[in-house]
């Protein structure tokens, strides 16, 4: 994309309504415009943030075995009837009435759609296990919507519903949910730690929340901080294999870890005192085991193999997806910008071009800009008549992890600069090598 024909309103004033890092930047980067309370639009540089971030979710989703479809956002309220839900949920749903007076809902989450779904087409044990999960608009109308994207109104969320016949398959289940995050998480550049959390109107008795450490998180955290440690890296691994899993798990979940809600003072007191840790976090994530809540209330049943009849066996598990740019933003940024780690960055590297107009220099920059793509990469051209200092400021508040810069003085010895946002440290080398060297980073990403 050249920059010129791009669509990036930044703005140069801090907007005075964002009160934490992540909103400001967002704000001024032209990624989000807000149009109510809690709504906003996704401009171009949000937008391909956010459908980066769905992408990796997908794709840990389906490795994990859970298949996509899509609900609406518009649910009637029978549905909710059925459950008692549409009692009990209270001001944060939003009812809306069509032109016949029947009562609608936008959807806060789709447990009873789901199970609907499921009595629908599934009766037999034999289509077990099935874990179905859909990336949609949420809405919860919340008190008070602050933060940005973080405790919006309308929100975008991963919420997936596995049915198992027994216990057991459901544990496994909701195992997988539990690694299959870790890595989704990881591969954002995030360390998201599970940890123990009160189960809220959902219902259940196993349930963990994934959360972001950060001084503006909602929640406060105690914990032992090896857990900061813990890393799934790139290990195999095979979601079938329950033993294999459920390790994983364990390994993740034994150290202590927990919010408010489910804190222990005495076990809390068990942890070597130079590692016991109390902080805040951002929740990015909710995992789920409830039984049969939905399932009883709502006639979803399965024969078994001796052929008896018995509630499917159910669990949610949530991902934050539009909550997560802020998380990311939260925990990398400095006081220029964003960083965005190279996973869900919107571009792969910024082009900029320090002699506008000069022939040679638009030239350099055009066969690079050219070179990055035929590799597959997206890069942002910055091919504005504007002077370095801005072109540099702009590339350092949206946050693209590679810079390369092109001017006559470097070209004149047949070098530009590969500069990481990360670490500001910038290197001379040929045009070939900057791109060869760009190419390579994303290969393992
Ligand atoms: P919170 O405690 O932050 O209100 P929740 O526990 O009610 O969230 P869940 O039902 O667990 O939310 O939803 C799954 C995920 O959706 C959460 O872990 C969070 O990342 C995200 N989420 C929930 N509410 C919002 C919101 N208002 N704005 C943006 N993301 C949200
Ligand atoms: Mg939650």
């Amino acid at each position: 994309m050249r920059l010129t024909r791009y669509f990036l309103p930044v703005l140069k004033e801090n907007p005075a309504e964002a009160q934490i890092v992540s909103h400001r930047y967002m704000l001024r980067a032209g990624m989000i415009k807000q149009q109510a309370a809690g709504i906003y639009s996704w401009l171009p540089l949000g937008f391909k943030v956010l459908k980066r971030i769905e992408q990796i979710v997908h794709e840990e989703q389906i490795r994990a075995g859970h298949i996509p479809l899509l609900m609406p956002t518009l649910q009637p309220a029978d549905l909710w009837r059925e459950s008692g839900r549409y009692d009990d949920y209270g001001q944060e749903m939003l009812r809306i009435k069509d032109r016949h007076d029947r009562d609608m809902l936008y959807g806060p989450t789709n447990e009873e759609m789901i199970t609907d779904i499921f009595r629908s087409h599934v009766s037999s044990y034999k289509e077990l296990p099935l874990t179905l999960y859909h990336i949609q608009w949420k809405f919860r109308d919340e008190v008070r919507p602050r933060f940005g994207v973080m405790r919006g109104r309308e929100f975008l969320m991963k919420d997936g519903y596995n049915f198992d016949v027994d216990r057991e398959a459901a544990l496994h289940a909701y195992n997988r949910h539990m690694v299959s995050y870790l890595r989704t998480y990881e591969r954002m550049g995030l360390t998201a730690i599970p940890m123990r959390a009160a189960s809220g109107p959902i219902g259940g008795d196993n349930t963990h929340e994934f959360l972001v450490l950060a001084s503006t998180g909602e929640s406060e955290v105690f914990y032992d901080d090896a857990v900061t440690g813990l890393k799934l890296g790139n290990r195999e691994v095979d979601y079938d294999d329950r033993a294999q899993v459920k390790a994983i798990c364990d390994e993740f979940t034994t150290l202590y870890a927990r919010t408010d809600e489910t804190h222990d003072e005495a076990l809390f007191d068990a942890v070597p005192e130079a590692r016991r840790k109390v902080g805040r976090g951002i929740e990015v994530g909710q995992i789920f085991y409830f039984g049969t809540k939905y399932s009883e209330s709502m006639g979803a049943t399965v024969v078994t193999a001796d052929g008896s009849r018995v509630p499917v066996e159910m669990g949610s598990h949530g991902i934050g997806v539009s909550r997560l740019l802020g998380a990311i933003i939260e925990a990398s940024h400095d006081d220029k910008g964003i960083i965005w780690p190279e996973g869900v960055t919107p571009f792969h590297a910024g082009i900029v071009n320090l002699k506008q107009g000069d022939a040679a220099t638009d030239a350099a920059c055009e066969a690079i800009y050219a070179a990055l793509k035929a590799k597959g990469l997206d890069p942002l051209y910055d091919d504005r008549d504007e002077r370095a200092g801005a072109k540099f400021a702009t590339m350092d508040l949206i946050g693209l992890p590679w810079r390369v810069t092109v001017g006559p003085r470097g070209l004149a010895n047949g070098k530009v600069e590969l500069t990481s946002r990360r670490t500001g440290i910038s290197e001379e080398m040929t045009a070939e090598t900057a791109v060869d060297r760009i190419a390579q980073i994303y290969e393992g990403v």
